[in-house]
């Protein structure tokens, strides 16, 4: 499996695949087996950013003025294609991320769904006509491209992320710079070369890897870019809001806090299937991922029991095995943040019912393999449940039922997904009201959305500029122009 002698996977600029000047490369190795090398890769410099940027700049009046069929058969194509390579996709993603095979057949294929969506959405972007009291003037909307977006992404859906930025940016007319997370740019380039073999024109689609170090601040200030889209973590994020001009617009998807809320009239079946899912799936490694469980006083003895034994069924290991239900975390700083939360949910005094240790023998010793962990007795203003872990750590908190539940939901800086499970459709309805947070789910895991639904969340989860997804993604990849047209006395 190892590549280690391989040659180094190459920046795409203006439709050629090039070397970073830099001369150096680094590497990105499976979570899972750490003597495998999935790939090497260019340590680029803010010189190969600002080539990129300047290629996507020259290209994009041709492909702005492309019409919608071209862009849509190419990102069509791209769906088939990457269809196509479905298994070796997937595989190629469990060894470079972690996850499980399902988890990553799971994300190629929504991968290939987000292409087919966004390639119809090429030929819906309207615009509206509006009354005027102007006599013989026709007044209306055109929506026309932004122009060059920096495209940057995590590590923990370096696929459908990615995807579900580019994709709708291109249909749109944009052209792209993308840099994808340190930890996955296998993934990236593997998406590069699919939309390159479908069709996609020189400088349209443009990719540097390497340290955010080195080309992060040229991607988000070089004047020739006119919009950021990001996901990742509310520092950087902040700091993208913060370092990007005023002609330059951003959409910011960042952490989350996310809350299930389990009533005493839950279907205790339900909501323990949804929880352990939310939480634990992913390696508890996804930004909607269930952390905190609030659960009312009557029924959270035998809700935390359930969850202990659901948890106990989960097989941890490397993600390619069949059976195996969790994968590792995806490096040595998750492992590292990860444990170090389980330690100060400790010391803060909630007590560790199950799980939280570093796992080994079994050929766990191999890579980073945490057991989840259930916390009882937190407090919600304890750091274990305020604060992102992002991994597999669950903090279950005590309420007094639906006001006090809701209240202590919304008791974080975070409002990115939130789920209530109960049978009480008025009380769900009012949870639907009143939860902060950009996604509400009922009798269902905090993760998981419609491709065809907006995503974004409220408070430090999201800019509350533009929302992703769906066919509401286009108004980030668009400007309104309004035009008035004489057309008599
Ligand atoms: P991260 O450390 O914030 O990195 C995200 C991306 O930003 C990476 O490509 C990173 O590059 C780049 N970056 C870092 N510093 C930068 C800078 N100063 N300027 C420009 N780019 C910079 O996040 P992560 O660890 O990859 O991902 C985990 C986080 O993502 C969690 O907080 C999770 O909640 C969030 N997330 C949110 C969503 C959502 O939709 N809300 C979805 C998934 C994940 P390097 O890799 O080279 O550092």
């Amino acid at each position: 499996m190892s590549s280690q002698k391989s040659k180094a996977h190459l920046n795409l600029i203006g439709g050629k695949w090039v070397e970073s000047p830099s001369g150096e490369t680094f590497e990105s190795v499976n979570p899972a087996d750490l003597s495998d090398i999935v790939g090497r890769f260019q340590l680029s410099t803010a010189d190969d950013a600002d080539q990129a940027i300047a290629a996507a700049s020259t290209a994009q009046p041709d492909w702005a003025s492309a019409p919608p069929s071209q862009r849509a058969d190419i990102l069509n194509r791209a769906a088939k294609l990457m269809e196509s390579k479905t298994r070796e996709l997937a595989e190629l993603l469990t060894r470079e991320e972690g996850k499980t095979l399902a988890e990553s057949t799971n994300e190629i294929k929504r991968a290939a769904a987000n292409l087919t969506f966004y390639a119809s959405q090429s030929y819906l972007i309207g615009g509206e006509t509006l009354p005027t009291d102007e006599k013989s003037t026709f007044l209306y909307t055109i929506r026309r491209p932004v122009g060059v977006v920096s495209v940057i992404t995590p590590w923990n859906f370096p696929v459908t992320i990615p995807v579900r930025k580019i994709a709708p940016a291109l249909a749109a007319g944009n052209t792209v710079v993308f840099k994808p997370a340190s930890l996955t740019p296998m993934m990236a380039i593997k998406l590069c070369e699919i939309l390159t073999e479908a069709g996609l024109p020189p400088g349209v689609i443009n990719i540097v890897t390497g340290s955010a170090s080195k080309v992060g601040s040229r991607l988000v200030q070089n004047k020739q870019v006119n919009a950021v889209t990001f996901t990742g973590s509310w520092d950087v994020g902040d700091h993208i809001q913060h370092a990007v001009g005023t002609t330059c617009r951003t959409q910011l998807e960042m952490g989350g806090k996310n809350p299930i809320v389990v009533l005493e009239d839950a279907d205790l079946d339900l909501a323990v299937a949804c929880t352990v899912q939310g939480a634990f799936g992913l390696s508890g490694q996804a930004c909607t991922g269930t952390s905190r469980a609030i659960v009312a006083k009557r029924v959270i003895g035998e809700f935390t029991e359930r969850v202990i034994d659901a948890t106990r069924n989960l097989t941890i290991g490397n993600g390619l095995t069949e059976g195996v239900k969790m994968g590792p975390v995806a490096d040595k700083n998750q492992e590292d943040t990860i444990l170090g939360y389980v330690k100060i949910g400790k010391e803060e005094g909630a007590e560790l019912l199950y799980g939280g240790r570093k796992l080994d023998g079994d050929g766990y010793d191999r890579g980073y393999f945490i057991e989840p962990a259930i916390f009882s007795r937190v407090q919600p203003e304890m750091r274990i449940a305020q604060e992102e872990v992002f991994g597999p750590v669950l903090a279950i908190i005590e309420c007094d039922g639906f006001d006090d539940g809701l209240e202590i939901a919304n008791r974080v800086d975070y409002g990115l997904s939130a789920s209530i499970c109960t049978r009480d459709l008025g009380r769900a309805q009012q949870f639907v009201e009143s939860i902060q947070a950009g996604m509400v789910k009922v009798n269902q895991p905090t993760t998981g959305v419609a491709l065809n639904a907006p995503f974004g969340g409220v408070k430090r989860s999201s800019t509350d500029t533009f929302r992703e997804q769906g066919s509401i993604a286009m108004e980030f990849f668009t400007r309104i122009k309004t035009v008035s047209v004489r057309y008599g006395k």
